[in-house]
């Protein structure tokens, strides 16, 4: 990612920055109580071109299982990604 611009940069935290309290709810909503202690166990990346949220591979798997596929349809609108 050495070529990322500072506007790019901007952009890519105001976009997980909007989309927090979204995927916050949504984790609230999934995961009953706790996940790991708290959600720290969750990262995700955005993908600014195509407007979608992925779940980081830091993410431990077993975390991520608890999620998904809800994910998708809930945060990104659709379970396959759209092609551009
Ligand atoms: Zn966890």
């Amino acid at each position: 990612m050495g070529d990322e611009n500072p506007a790019t940069k901007r952009a890519c935290i105001d976009m997980e920055y909007s989309l927090r309290p979204r995927i916050t709810k949504f984790l609230l909503k999934k995961i009953d109580g706790e996940c790991c202690g708290d959600f720290s166990c969750f990262h995700f990346d955005v993908d600014l071109k195509r407007k979608w949220v992925w779940i980081s591979e830091k993410t431990p798997r077993e975390c991520i299982k608890k999620i998904l596929p809800d994910f998708d349809i809930e945060i990104n609108g659709s379970v396959v990604p759209s092609v551009a």
